[in-house]
């Protein structure tokens, strides 16, 4: 196994975009504070780890909104509540909500209110409502960190859940990549699906996993050639070739020479 490692390179984070409001989350509370600031004519970015609106009411499935009244048929909560529960229930779910909340009587009787709802369906709404007011929205990205100006936050630092799967992918195999790697055993270290990791490794550098692994492994062979007798058969197993066939293939592809080749160039 290669030294372990911590790769924590010193960056410049550019400010991807400013905001007069940021929001943090995008549970039933984050959805009202983005909503009420966009509607009020603010810019607005609402971040939201996971991928997609609702939090606990959506995606924690807790699909059932009560109360708005007391029980007596009094309405206690009004306004974006009022908006958010209806828009709950406006394309139908089950039948529970009482006709005289729905029909804009005031005299609701005794009735109660209380709906449940669908929570991929609200959560859709949501992001509807949200657009349509103009809000911006940054999915699979967590809140890690505020700026501050004094008392004042002056910006959030976010991180970026595909690029930190990225990351720990590249260190994973920097420490493991002369041992024998399958795409099932780097997927699981990141918890990802293994098609879905090599699609996005690719598509956030620019080059496969196997290449990265076999650039690596080349490099190291370029110094056992270049700095020992070692016979190349023996470079080829130190390096993580299983075949002697396979690592002259891949090193000429990679340098352009034959490893006695390379040996022999760079001695004379
Ligand atoms: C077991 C249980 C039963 C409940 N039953 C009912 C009920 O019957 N009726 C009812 O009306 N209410 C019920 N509630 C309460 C209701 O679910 C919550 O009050 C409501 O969902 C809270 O909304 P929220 O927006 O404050 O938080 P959440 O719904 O928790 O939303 C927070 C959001 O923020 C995101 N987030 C967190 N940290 C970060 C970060 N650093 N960066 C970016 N995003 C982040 C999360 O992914 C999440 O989407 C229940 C709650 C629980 C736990």
């Amino acid at each position: 196994m290669a030294g372990l490692t911590v790769r924590e390179k010193e960056r410049l984070t550019p400010i991807a975009g400013t905001y007069d409001v940021i929001v943090a989350g995008g549970g039933i509370a984050g959805v009202a504070a983005a909503l009420s600031a966009s509607r009020h004519g603010r810019k607005t970015l609402l971040i939201e780890r996971m991928y997609g609106l609702g939090g606990l009411a959506c995606l924690g499935l807790i699909t059932i909104y009560l109360p708005l009244c007391d029980g007596m048929g009094r309405q206690v909560c009004k306004g974006l509540n009022d908006e958010f529960l209806r828009l709950s229930i406006s394309r139908g779910w089950e039948d529970k909500y009482p006709d005289t909340w729905m029909d804009g009587k005031k005299d609701h009787g005794s009735q109660r209110f209380e709906v449940g709802y669908n929570a991929n369906v609200f959560s859709i709404l949501l992001e509807q409502t949200l657009c349509n007011a103009g809000c911006h929205l940054l999915y699979g990205t967590a809140v890690v960190d505020v700026l501050k100006q004094g008392n004042l936050v002056s910006g959030d630092r976010i991180q970026d859940y595909k690029r930190v799967s990225i990351e720990k992918t590249l260190n994973y195999i920097d420490d493991h990549y002369l041992e024998h790697l399958t795409l099932a055993g780097i997927s699981r270290n990141v918890n990802m699906s293994p098609s879905y990791l090599e699609q996005l490794f690719k598509t956030l550098n620019g080059f496969t996993m196997w290449d990265y692994i076999l650039t690596k492994r080349v490099s190291d062979a370029e110094k056992y050639l270049v700095s020992t007798d070692l016979r190349v058969l023996d470079i080829s197993m130190k390096c993580g070739f299983a075949s002697l066939t396979y690592f002259n293939r891949v090193f000429k592809r990679i340098t352009g020479f034959t490893p006695k080749d390379y040996r022999t160039k760079i001695r004379m």
